[in-house]
């Protein structure tokens, strides 16, 4: 069985060392010619949406999916046109622009923050008045660990923030004062059998993440599976998806939704019974669903710029590291790595650990 996957980096690599000892082979579809995933499967070298290699691809492959959201909506269409993809397009078309994303969840009894739809500085002046003060400009589209968005304070806040959107079509909504951040990692397969992963606790720093912990047992876990059952059902959805939720005051809040595998998932790795990779295949293969129970309490830290060193890492005996084999970049995620225990004090000192080493590294 042969795994199609639009994409070759860190999470391309991690579905395919999930599926290695399922007997799955990959091909992977990416233009940069060092993308990660490159060595564990077949790279064909090229565009998103050059015709030859989306033929060829279609063509190899018993099943596609895609390592990121913004594939374009010609691709999917084309793919879906010729072989079996999973996750299907129409969530990536909602999952691509914020604005139609946070309309599906109100349309879903989903509660979002206040939100506009925002695509000139007049309209920008003009929501203000019914968000109010402090609120947040994202770009509808292509947005990412906190790329192409700005913090609105205070009116003096709003020619800078709109000129760095170059007049892109925008949302603008009211930042919520949270308790926390949560994710929640679900998988579908193609029979319709979902599983629920604990919830994932989040700390972001500058839009990206840094760390997340496993949650088994949180009292806003029922919350979580309510709402994420109701988007993937609506969108008879396939494969792993993770939905981004502030908590405030008791309830949740839905920031956004990824149509595929997510950062705050890799604790899953070592620290639930089945990985969120293994169980994306699982689903996309309609395989039965593994098991998501937690393993002890885990916590996954990105490293984030430059790598860390691996004597370092290895040097706390109950990390787990992950290298992508990523060129270091500034801001880019280059590696993570997973600790778990038995009980809470023994995690936060590992944590601590690894944050340190994290820190040293850390460009961003
Ligand atoms: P996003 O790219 O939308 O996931 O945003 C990245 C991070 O920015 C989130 O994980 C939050 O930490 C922060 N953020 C985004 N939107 C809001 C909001 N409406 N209120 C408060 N913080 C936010």
């Amino acid at each position: 069985m042969i795994v199609g996957i639009l994409g070759a980096g860190q999470l391309a690599r991690m579905i395919a060392l999930a599926g290695y000892p399922l007997g799955l082979d990959f091909i992977f579809l990416d233009p940069s010619a060092d993308a990660c995933a490159n060595t564990l499967g077949e790279h064909l070298l090229g565009d998103y949406n050059d015709p030859g290699l989306l033929a060829e691809l279609a063509e190899r492959a018993d099943v596609v999916t895609y390592e990121f959201e913004n594939v374009p909506a010609a691709v999917a269409e084309f793919l879906s046109a010729h072989t079996q993809v999973y996750p299907w397009p129409n969530a990536l078309a909602v999952a691509q622009d914020r604005l139609i994303e946070k309309t599906f969840f109100h349309e879903l009894g989903i509660p979002t923050p206040a939100y506009a739809a925002v695509d000139s500085f007049e309209s920008l002046k003009q929501a203000m008045a019914s968000i109010g003060w402090p609120a947040i400009l994202k770009s509808r589209k292509l947005g990412y660990d906190g790329k192409g968005q700005s913090v609105l304070k205070s009116a003096d806040d709003l020619k800078s923030a709109w000129a760095l959107l170059e007049d892109a079509p925008a949302i603008v909504e009211a930042f919520v004062p949270f308790d926390r951040e949560v994710s929640i990692i679900a998988a579908r397969n193609v029979s319709g059998a979902s599983v629920f992963y604990p919830l994932s606790e989040n700390l972001h720093r500058g839009g990206i993440l840094r760390i997340s912990e496993s949650r088994e047992g949180d009292v806003m876990q029922a919350q979580a599976e309510t709402y994420v059952s109701r988007l993937m059902e609506t969108l008879n959805y396939v494969g792993v998806l993770a939905l981004e939720l502030f908590e405030r005051d008791g309830q949740l809040i839905a920031n956004e939704f990824a149509p595929r595998v997510h950062n705050s998932g890799h604790w899953t790795i070592e620290g639930a019974e089945t990985s969120q990779f293994e169980n994306h295949l699982r689903a996309i293969l309609d395989l039965p669903l593994g098991a998501t129970a937690a393993v002890e309490q885990s916590a996954m830290v990105n490293f984030i710029g430059n790598l860390p060193s691996t004597e370092d890492v290895l040097g706390i005996p109950q990390a787990h590291l992950h290298l992508y084999k990523k060129t270091p970049r500034k801001g880019r995620k280059v590696a993570h790595a997973t600790v778990r225990a038995d009980n809470p004090e023994k995690l936060s000192k590992l944590i601590k650990a690894l944050t340190t080493l994290a820190d040293q590294v850390d460009d961003s």
